[in-house]
Protein backbone atom coordinates (compact mmCIF):
# COMPACT_ATOMS: atom_id res chain seq x y z
CA UNK A 1 0.00 0.00 0.00
CA UNK A 2 1.31 3.32 -0.75
CA UNK A 3 0.52 5.68 1.66
CA UNK A 4 0.81 9.98 1.24
CA UNK A 5 -0.53 12.90 1.66
CA UNK A 6 -2.45 13.47 -1.25
CA UNK A 7 -3.13 11.13 -4.55
CA UNK A 8 -3.53 13.08 -7.86
CA UNK A 9 -4.70 11.07 -10.31
CA UNK A 10 -2.83 12.53 -13.64
CA UNK A 11 0.72 14.02 -14.86
CA UNK A 12 -0.35 16.32 -16.84
CA UNK A 13 1.18 19.89 -16.44
CA UNK A 14 -1.86 20.55 -13.80
CA UNK A 15 -0.99 17.43 -12.06
CA UNK A 16 2.88 18.15 -11.84
CA UNK A 17 2.74 22.01 -10.88
CA UNK A 18 0.29 20.88 -8.04
CA UNK A 19 2.86 18.43 -6.33
CA UNK A 20 5.44 21.49 -6.04
CA UNK A 21 2.32 23.78 -4.72
CA UNK A 22 1.21 21.19 -2.18
CA UNK A 23 5.29 20.81 -1.42
CA UNK A 24 5.48 24.09 -0.23
CA UNK A 25 2.90 23.47 2.49
CA UNK A 26 4.83 20.54 3.43
CA UNK A 27 2.18 18.17 1.31
CA UNK A 28 3.56 15.21 0.00
CA UNK A 29 2.23 13.54 -3.60
CA UNK A 30 1.87 10.44 -4.84
CA UNK A 31 0.57 10.55 -8.92
CA UNK A 32 -1.01 8.01 -10.97
CA UNK A 33 -1.18 7.92 -14.68
CA UNK A 34 -2.45 5.36 -17.33
CA UNK A 35 0.30 6.72 -19.82
CA UNK A 36 3.88 5.51 -19.68
CA UNK A 37 5.53 8.55 -19.05
CA UNK A 38 4.30 11.91 -17.43
CA UNK A 39 2.94 14.60 -19.35
CA UNK A 40 -0.64 14.56 -20.22
CA UNK A 41 -1.43 16.01 -23.14
CA UNK A 42 1.54 17.82 -23.69
CA UNK A 43 4.02 14.99 -24.08
CA UNK A 44 1.31 12.27 -25.81
CA UNK A 45 -0.38 14.88 -28.20
CA UNK A 46 1.83 17.90 -28.99
CA UNK A 47 5.56 17.58 -27.32
CA UNK A 48 7.40 19.44 -30.07
CA UNK A 49 4.96 22.29 -30.40
CA UNK A 50 5.17 25.60 -28.91
CA UNK A 51 2.83 26.75 -26.27
CA UNK A 52 3.13 31.02 -26.15
CA UNK A 53 0.96 31.59 -23.16
CA UNK A 54 2.74 30.18 -19.94
CA UNK A 55 3.29 33.32 -18.03
CA UNK A 56 7.36 33.81 -17.97
CA UNK A 57 7.88 32.04 -21.06
CA UNK A 58 7.27 34.02 -24.72
CA UNK A 59 7.32 30.71 -26.71
CA UNK A 60 8.09 26.49 -24.83
CA UNK A 61 7.65 23.80 -26.21
CA UNK A 62 5.33 21.24 -24.91
CA UNK A 63 7.94 18.33 -24.09
CA UNK A 64 10.44 21.41 -22.72
CA UNK A 65 7.26 22.70 -20.31
CA UNK A 66 6.93 19.32 -18.86
CA UNK A 67 10.58 18.40 -17.93
CA UNK A 68 10.72 21.76 -16.49
CA UNK A 69 7.27 21.11 -14.08
CA UNK A 70 9.36 17.54 -13.70
CA UNK A 71 12.33 19.45 -12.22
CA UNK A 72 10.55 21.92 -10.53
CA UNK A 73 8.63 19.33 -8.48
CA UNK A 74 11.62 16.73 -8.05
CA UNK A 75 12.22 18.83 -4.33
CA UNK A 76 9.44 17.47 -2.92
CA UNK A 77 10.06 13.76 -4.05
CA UNK A 78 6.63 13.04 -5.57
CA UNK A 79 6.42 8.92 -5.91
CA UNK A 80 4.88 7.88 -9.35
CA UNK A 81 2.29 4.75 -10.58
CA UNK A 82 2.60 4.88 -14.32
CA UNK A 83 1.43 2.80 -16.67
CA UNK A 84 -1.36 2.21 -14.29
CA UNK A 85 -5.32 4.05 -14.98
CA UNK A 86 -6.65 4.40 -11.39
CA UNK A 87 -9.93 2.38 -11.79
CA UNK A 88 -11.25 2.42 -8.15
CA UNK A 89 -11.51 4.46 -5.27
CA UNK A 90 -13.06 3.34 -1.69
CA UNK A 91 -13.66 5.76 1.30
CA UNK A 92 -12.33 4.20 4.46
CA UNK A 93 -13.82 4.78 7.92
CA UNK A 94 -10.54 7.03 9.03
CA UNK A 95 -12.22 9.82 6.16
CA UNK A 96 -8.73 8.31 3.88
CA UNK A 97 -9.77 6.77 0.46
CA UNK A 98 -8.11 4.20 -1.24
CA UNK A 99 -7.36 4.44 -4.56
CA UNK A 100 -6.88 1.03 -6.63
CA UNK A 101 -4.84 0.89 -10.13
CA UNK A 102 -6.00 -1.41 -12.97
CA UNK A 103 -2.99 -3.48 -12.11
CA UNK A 104 -3.85 -3.82 -8.37
CA UNK A 105 -1.61 -1.07 -7.19
CA UNK A 106 -3.15 0.20 -3.76
CA UNK A 107 -2.65 4.10 -2.88
CA UNK A 108 -4.08 5.28 0.46
CA UNK A 109 -4.46 9.34 1.58
CA UNK A 110 -6.90 12.00 3.08
CA UNK A 111 -7.18 14.05 -0.11
CA UNK A 112 -7.40 12.99 -4.30
CA UNK A 113 -6.69 15.16 -6.63
CA UNK A 114 -8.48 14.33 -9.76
CA UNK A 115 -6.28 15.71 -12.40
CA UNK A 116 -7.28 13.31 -15.26
CA UNK A 117 -7.63 15.94 -18.21
CA UNK A 118 -9.47 15.06 -20.90
CA UNK A 119 -9.65 11.67 -19.37
CA UNK A 120 -8.02 8.57 -20.73
CA UNK A 121 -7.71 8.79 -24.21
CA UNK A 122 -7.94 6.51 -27.02
CA UNK A 123 -7.01 7.46 -30.66
CA UNK A 124 -9.68 7.03 -33.45
CA UNK A 125 -8.70 4.35 -35.39
CA UNK A 126 -9.88 3.42 -38.94
CA UNK A 127 -11.97 0.64 -39.37
CA UNK A 128 -8.95 -1.16 -41.24
CA UNK A 129 -9.55 -5.28 -40.44
CA UNK A 130 -5.74 -5.99 -39.76
CA UNK A 131 -4.38 -2.87 -38.02
CA UNK A 132 -3.78 -4.32 -35.21
CA UNK A 133 -1.57 -6.95 -36.50
CA UNK A 134 0.45 -3.41 -37.27
CA UNK A 135 0.41 -0.98 -34.35
CA UNK A 136 3.80 -0.36 -33.53
CA UNK A 137 5.16 -2.11 -36.49
CA UNK A 138 4.96 0.61 -38.99
CA UNK A 139 1.23 1.74 -37.97
CA UNK A 140 1.19 5.21 -35.20
CA UNK A 141 -1.34 7.05 -34.14
CA UNK A 142 0.42 9.74 -32.92
CA UNK A 143 3.69 11.22 -33.68
CA UNK A 144 5.45 11.86 -30.90
CA UNK A 145 9.39 12.01 -32.15
CA UNK A 146 9.28 13.30 -35.30
CA UNK A 147 13.07 12.23 -36.06
CA UNK A 148 11.65 8.64 -35.75
CA UNK A 149 10.54 8.94 -39.15
CA UNK A 150 14.22 10.24 -40.81
CA UNK A 151 14.55 8.85 -44.02
CA UNK A 152 11.25 6.98 -44.19
CA UNK A 153 8.24 6.52 -46.67
CA UNK A 154 5.12 7.88 -44.46
CA UNK A 155 1.64 7.48 -45.49
CA UNK A 156 -0.20 10.26 -43.55
CA UNK A 157 -4.23 9.50 -43.28
CA UNK A 158 -6.36 13.05 -42.33
CA UNK A 159 -7.99 15.91 -43.26
CA UNK A 160 -7.64 18.42 -39.80
CA UNK A 161 -4.47 19.91 -38.46
CA UNK A 162 -2.50 17.09 -36.80
CA UNK A 163 -2.38 15.89 -40.58
CA UNK A 164 -1.81 18.74 -41.81
CA UNK A 165 0.96 20.48 -39.96
CA UNK A 166 2.93 16.89 -39.64
CA UNK A 167 2.65 16.44 -43.35
CA UNK A 168 4.28 19.69 -44.22
CA UNK A 169 6.57 19.18 -41.28
CA UNK A 170 8.01 15.89 -41.66
CA UNK A 171 8.36 16.76 -45.87
CA UNK A 172 9.16 20.64 -45.66
CA UNK A 173 12.23 19.92 -42.78
CA UNK A 174 12.96 16.74 -45.53
CA UNK A 175 13.16 14.31 -42.61
CA UNK A 176 10.96 11.89 -43.91
CA UNK A 177 12.16 10.38 -47.82
CA UNK A 178 8.55 10.67 -48.97
CA UNK A 179 5.23 12.23 -48.02
CA UNK A 180 2.05 10.97 -49.09
CA UNK A 181 -1.23 12.74 -47.74
CA UNK A 182 -4.75 10.50 -48.00
CA UNK A 183 -7.84 12.04 -47.23
CA UNK A 184 -10.91 11.25 -47.54
CA UNK A 185 -13.06 14.33 -48.78
CA UNK A 186 -11.96 17.01 -51.39
CA UNK A 187 -11.42 19.92 -48.41
CA UNK A 188 -10.10 20.05 -45.61
CA UNK A 189 -10.21 20.72 -41.75
CA UNK A 190 -7.30 22.53 -40.84
CA UNK A 191 -6.34 26.01 -40.52
CA UNK A 192 -6.73 27.68 -44.45
CA UNK A 193 -2.72 28.66 -43.95
CA UNK A 194 -1.90 24.99 -43.42
CA UNK A 195 -4.10 23.73 -46.33
CA UNK A 196 -2.91 26.46 -49.06
CA UNK A 197 0.85 25.09 -47.68
CA UNK A 198 0.14 21.21 -48.57
CA UNK A 199 -1.14 22.61 -52.07
CA UNK A 200 1.88 24.61 -52.71
CA UNK A 201 3.61 21.61 -51.20
CA UNK A 202 2.07 19.35 -53.55
CA UNK A 203 2.22 21.26 -56.40
CA UNK A 204 5.93 21.73 -56.28
CA UNK A 205 6.27 18.04 -55.63
CA UNK A 206 7.33 17.77 -51.92
CA UNK A 207 4.52 15.94 -51.02
CA UNK A 208 1.97 13.80 -52.73
CA UNK A 209 -1.42 14.44 -52.03
CA UNK A 210 -4.06 12.02 -52.72
CA UNK A 211 -7.62 13.41 -51.90
CA UNK A 212 -10.98 11.40 -51.91
CA UNK A 213 -9.12 8.53 -51.30
CA UNK A 214 -9.02 6.13 -48.37
CA UNK A 215 -6.34 3.82 -46.65
CA UNK A 216 -8.51 0.53 -46.63
CA UNK A 217 -5.99 -1.87 -46.41
CA UNK A 218 -2.31 -2.76 -45.42
CA UNK A 219 0.36 -5.76 -46.03
CA UNK A 220 3.63 -6.40 -45.84
CA UNK A 221 5.47 -10.15 -43.54
CA UNK A 222 7.11 -9.15 -40.80
CA UNK A 223 5.73 -4.96 -40.26
CA UNK A 224 4.40 -2.71 -42.83
CA UNK A 225 5.51 -2.95 -46.52
CA UNK A 226 2.77 -0.82 -48.31
CA UNK A 227 -1.09 0.11 -47.56
CA UNK A 228 -3.92 -0.30 -50.35
CA UNK A 229 -5.87 2.93 -50.89
CA UNK A 230 -9.33 2.67 -52.66
CA UNK A 231 -9.84 6.03 -54.64
CA UNK A 232 -13.50 7.30 -55.75
CA UNK A 233 -12.82 7.66 -58.90
CA UNK A 234 -9.22 5.42 -60.10
CA UNK A 235 -9.96 2.75 -57.87
CA UNK A 236 -7.63 0.69 -55.62
CA UNK A 237 -4.15 2.40 -55.54
CA UNK A 238 -1.31 0.77 -53.68
CA UNK A 239 1.60 2.39 -52.30
CA UNK A 240 4.96 0.94 -50.50
CA UNK A 241 5.90 2.89 -47.19
CA UNK A 242 7.91 2.17 -44.16
CA UNK A 243 4.99 3.88 -42.33
CA UNK A 244 0.97 4.44 -42.23
CA UNK A 245 -0.09 7.35 -39.63
CA UNK A 246 -3.66 8.00 -39.26
CA UNK A 247 -4.19 10.88 -37.63
CA UNK A 248 -7.91 11.38 -36.81
CA UNK A 249 -7.74 12.70 -33.30
CA UNK A 250 -8.44 11.54 -30.10
CA UNK A 251 -11.37 10.12 -28.36
CA UNK A 252 -11.60 11.43 -24.48
CA UNK A 253 -13.54 9.90 -22.73
CA UNK A 254 -13.59 10.15 -18.53
CA UNK A 255 -13.23 6.15 -17.89
CA UNK A 256 -13.59 5.02 -14.79
CA UNK A 257 -13.71 8.09 -13.05
CA UNK A 258 -17.28 8.69 -14.67
CA UNK A 259 -18.80 6.00 -11.85
CA UNK A 260 -16.93 7.43 -9.01
CA UNK A 261 -20.57 8.92 -7.53
CA UNK A 262 -18.65 12.56 -8.79
CA UNK A 263 -21.19 15.12 -10.15
CA UNK A 264 -20.38 15.10 -14.04
CA UNK A 265 -21.51 17.85 -16.59
CA UNK A 266 -20.83 16.90 -20.04
CA UNK A 267 -17.80 14.78 -19.80
CA UNK A 268 -16.43 17.18 -16.64
CA UNK A 269 -16.66 16.87 -12.85
CA UNK A 270 -18.43 19.79 -11.31
CA UNK A 271 -16.66 21.77 -8.85
CA UNK A 272 -17.10 24.71 -6.38
CA UNK A 273 -14.94 27.22 -7.49
CA UNK A 274 -14.05 28.38 -4.06
CA UNK A 275 -11.38 25.66 -3.76
CA UNK A 276 -11.99 23.21 -6.64
CA UNK A 277 -13.63 20.33 -4.37
CA UNK A 278 -16.41 18.53 -5.87
CA UNK A 279 -19.32 16.87 -4.09
CA UNK A 280 -17.30 14.14 -2.06
CA UNK A 281 -15.59 15.80 0.91
CA UNK A 282 -11.67 15.36 0.13
CA UNK A 283 -11.98 14.88 -3.47
CA UNK A 284 -10.65 17.73 -5.49
CA UNK A 285 -10.76 18.39 -9.40
CA UNK A 286 -8.00 20.60 -11.58
CA UNK A 287 -7.49 21.22 -15.06
CA UNK A 288 -8.96 20.42 -17.25
CA UNK A 289 -11.03 17.37 -16.00
CA UNK A 290 -13.44 20.11 -14.05
CA UNK A 291 -16.45 22.31 -15.07
CA UNK A 292 -17.78 25.39 -13.95
CA UNK A 293 -18.89 28.93 -15.00
CA UNK A 294 -16.46 30.46 -17.61
CA UNK A 295 -13.90 27.55 -17.18
CA UNK A 296 -11.48 28.36 -19.53
CA UNK A 297 -9.29 24.41 -20.48
CA UNK A 298 -6.19 25.72 -20.15
CA UNK A 299 -3.12 25.54 -18.60
CA UNK A 300 -2.05 28.26 -17.18
CA UNK A 301 -5.69 28.28 -15.25
CA UNK A 302 -5.04 24.52 -13.90
CA UNK A 303 -2.09 25.93 -12.27
CA UNK A 304 -3.77 28.43 -10.42
CA UNK A 305 -7.04 25.68 -10.03
CA UNK A 306 -4.18 23.46 -8.50
CA UNK A 307 -2.79 26.20 -6.04
CA UNK A 308 -6.09 26.96 -4.42
CA UNK A 309 -6.95 23.35 -3.98
CA UNK A 310 -4.05 22.70 -1.83
CA UNK A 311 -4.53 25.81 0.44
CA UNK A 312 -7.92 23.80 1.16
CA UNK A 313 -6.55 20.41 0.98
CA UNK A 314 -4.00 21.59 3.90
CA UNK A 315 -6.95 22.87 6.08
CA UNK A 316 -8.76 19.68 5.74
CA UNK A 317 -5.72 17.56 7.01
CA UNK A 318 -4.89 19.94 9.57
CA UNK A 319 -8.10 21.72 10.67
CA UNK A 320 -5.76 23.07 13.63
CA UNK A 321 -2.98 24.89 11.93
CA UNK A 322 -2.64 27.72 10.50
CA UNK A 323 -1.38 28.18 7.39
CA UNK A 324 0.72 31.41 6.52
CA UNK A 325 0.98 32.32 2.81
CA UNK A 326 5.25 32.29 2.32
CA UNK A 327 7.01 33.93 -0.71
CA UNK A 328 9.32 31.70 -2.14
CA UNK A 329 11.77 34.44 -2.91
CA UNK A 330 11.48 34.78 1.06
CA UNK A 331 11.07 30.99 2.30
CA UNK A 332 13.01 29.60 -0.58
CA UNK A 333 12.38 25.21 -1.49
CA UNK A 334 12.44 23.73 2.07
CA UNK A 335 12.16 19.95 -0.25
CA UNK A 336 11.72 16.71 1.69
C1 LIG B 1 -2.76 20.29 -29.77
C2 LIG B 1 -3.02 21.00 -28.47
C3 LIG B 1 -2.48 22.27 -28.27
C4 LIG B 1 -2.70 22.93 -27.05
N1 LIG B 1 -2.15 24.17 -26.88
C5 LIG B 1 -2.31 24.81 -25.68
C6 LIG B 1 -1.74 26.09 -25.46
O1 LIG B 1 -1.10 26.67 -26.34
N2 LIG B 1 -1.92 26.67 -24.23
C7 LIG B 1 -2.64 26.07 -23.23
O2 LIG B 1 -2.75 26.64 -22.13
N3 LIG B 1 -3.23 24.87 -23.44
C8 LIG B 1 -3.08 24.23 -24.64
N4 LIG B 1 -3.69 23.02 -24.83
C9 LIG B 1 -4.51 22.46 -23.75
C10 LIG B 1 -3.62 21.88 -22.65
O3 LIG B 1 -2.80 20.86 -23.18
C11 LIG B 1 -4.50 21.34 -21.53
O4 LIG B 1 -5.24 22.41 -20.98
C12 LIG B 1 -3.64 20.70 -20.46
O5 LIG B 1 -2.92 19.59 -20.95
C13 LIG B 1 -4.51 20.23 -19.30
O6 LIG B 1 -3.66 19.69 -18.35
P1 LIG B 1 -4.20 18.64 -17.29
O7 LIG B 1 -3.01 18.34 -16.42
O8 LIG B 1 -5.45 19.13 -16.69
O9 LIG B 1 -4.61 17.34 -18.13
P2 LIG B 1 -3.88 16.44 -19.24
O10 LIG B 1 -2.73 17.12 -19.83
O11 LIG B 1 -4.98 16.00 -20.14
O12 LIG B 1 -3.37 15.19 -18.39
C14 LIG B 1 -4.28 14.33 -17.78
C15 LIG B 1 -3.61 13.01 -17.49
O13 LIG B 1 -4.50 12.21 -16.70
C16 LIG B 1 -4.39 10.87 -17.08
N5 LIG B 1 -5.60 10.15 -16.66
C17 LIG B 1 -6.89 10.42 -16.98
N6 LIG B 1 -7.71 9.54 -16.38
C18 LIG B 1 -6.91 8.71 -15.65
C19 LIG B 1 -7.16 7.60 -14.81
N7 LIG B 1 -8.39 7.14 -14.56
N8 LIG B 1 -6.09 6.97 -14.25
C20 LIG B 1 -4.82 7.40 -14.47
N9 LIG B 1 -4.54 8.44 -15.26
C21 LIG B 1 -5.57 9.10 -15.84
C22 LIG B 1 -4.20 10.94 -18.59
O14 LIG B 1 -3.56 9.77 -19.06
C23 LIG B 1 -3.32 12.19 -18.73
O15 LIG B 1 -1.95 11.86 -18.76
C24 LIG B 1 -3.50 22.33 -26.02
C25 LIG B 1 -4.05 21.06 -26.24
C26 LIG B 1 -3.82 20.40 -27.44
C27 LIG B 1 -4.42 19.05 -27.64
Amino acid sequence: MIETDIIIIGTGPVGLFTVFEAGLLKLKCHLIDSLPQPGGQCSEIYPKKPIYDIPGFPTILAGELIDNLMEQAAPFKPGFTLGEAAVSIEKQADNTFIVMGVKGTKHKAPIVMIAGGLGVFEPRKPPIENIHDYEDKGVEYIIKEPNFYKDKTCVIAGGGDSALDWSIFLAEQKIAKKVILVHRNSSFRGHLDSVQKVIDLAQSGVIELITEAEVVGLSGKDGLESVIIHHQKDGEIVKNTDHFIPLFGLKPSLGPIADWGLEIEKGAIKVDTLDYSTNIPGIYAIGDVNTYQNKLKLILCGFHEGTLAVQSAFSRIYPDKKNILKYTTVNGIQGF
